[in-house]
């Protein structure tokens, strides 16, 4: 657990996630347990589209890329992740759970409520119990240049976390060690696959910082969006040190069912922001009260300089055992905005009011910029 805002990492963590990757086994077998959270990945077929050739080995690429890159994003900052996140068969294979729609592919285009019918058939025919799971659904309407076009995630009460992305056919091979954002991985839209999939786990779009040199953040803007700011050869994001600490929590990654329901109490007694000149950082500090045991302060600065909600950066502390924490805002942009501030639980859920899930409705604080320094409000 970090006390304070990003920093870069040390290079002997980051071999050390080499060794432990490297030592994973290939194939481990598929938790009987049906009442536990689980990412369970569905490909979608409309109608009249036929499963392509390509399919298992597509998945298995996307699947597994995504695997690495979030467990070394945990890795990184300090979380212990677990060995596995996804399904994956004693053959090899990560389990694929394949739904055949009633309608045709262009009926389904822009209508991401596709995903009821996808969860429904694929709770039935796979015969899947265990109330919420985390549901990344695959849309496949055919051989590019067909693509399905809604990217999107969410959480659903009664379903759970869920995903849309497109599923992209086009022959290659997708090499593990493709930068996310490009080559063969930005033509198969991985990143925007995986950033749905955080959506699934409630993550944010949380912006990139200076002070690491990792390119975009997995949760921050769209490839073409991030080029209109930041140079067109950098095609590298990293999972940011705020969507760790969230994800280190969730029931899918902790194997365990989803209880964050309902949410814990929340009572902010304390939530100061104290500008310091000599060090240009603002920091915030204050004591939370809950029902639950928070273990995360996290500090969303939405500063009206942001060039969109997607570069919104935000920072974490620790909160210790009498409820109190230190969040230390070090890249702050010379405009005014807002701060909101929310908190990660021991079981996963994420909010700041105790009624709404993450940022929505988190105590704030508004702030000014005046002649070089912040002035916060009450
Ligand atoms: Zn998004």
């Amino acid at each position: 657990m970090q006390v304070a805002a990003d920093r870069p990492v040390p290079a002997v963590l980051v071999v050390y996630v080499a060794l432990f990757l490297t030592a994973l086994p290939e194939v481990s077998a598929a938790s009987d347990d049906s009442e536990v959270c689980q990412v369970r990945v569905i490909l979608f077929l409309p109608s009249d589209v036929p499963r392509p050739a390509i399919a298992r080995q597509r998945a298995d690429e996307i699947v597994r890329y995504a695997e690495t890159f979030l467990l070394e994003g945990l890795q990184r900052w300090g979380h212990e992740p677990p060995e596995r996140l996804f399904r994956w068969q004693e053959d090899g294979h990560v389990e694929l759970l394949e739904v055949k729609g009633d309608k045709t592919a262009d009926e389904y285009q822009g209508k991401p409520i596709l995903r009821r019918e996808a969860v429904a058939k694929a709770r039935e025919q796979y015969s899947i119990r265990g109330d919420r799971h985390v549901w990344w659904i695959f849309v496949c309407m055919g051989d590019p240049p067909a693509r399905y076009e809604n990217y999107l995630g969410g959480f659903d009460q009664t379903m759970g976390g869920w995903a849309l992305a497109n599923f992209d056919t086009r022959p290659g091979t997708l090499d593990p060690d493709c930068d996310i954002a490009g080559g063969f991985a930005q033509e198969l839209t991985i990143k925007g696959l995986v950033h749905e999939l955080g959506h699934g786990f409630g993550l944010p779009h949380i912006g990139p910082k200076r002070a690491i040199d990792g390119g975009n953040t997995l949760m921050g803007p769209n490839t073409f969006n991030f080029h209109r700011v930041a140079p067109k050869t950098e095609t590298r994001a990293y999972l940011s040190e705020t969507a760790a600490a969230i994800l280190a929590r969730h029931p899918a990654f902790r194997g365990v069912p989803d209880k964050r329901d309902p949410l814990p109490s929340v009572q902010v007694e304390v939530f100061k922001a104290e500008w310091n000149r000599r060090t240009r950082a603002t920091v915030v500090t204050g004591r939370v009260e809950s029902s639950s045991t928070p273990v995360t302060a996290i500090v969303r600065d939405e500063s009206d300089a942001r060039p969109g909600e997607y570069w919104t950066k935000h920072y974490i502390g620790e909160v210790k055992e009498d409820g109190t924490f230190r969040v230390v805002i070090d890249e702050p942009s010379p405009a005014g905005g807002t701060l909101k501030l929310f908190f990660v639980f021991e079981n996963g859920a994420l909010t700041g009011n105790g009624k709404n899930r993450g940022a929505r409705g988190a105590p704030e604080k508004a702030y000014r910029f005046v002649k070089g320094n912040f002035v916060f409000g009450g």
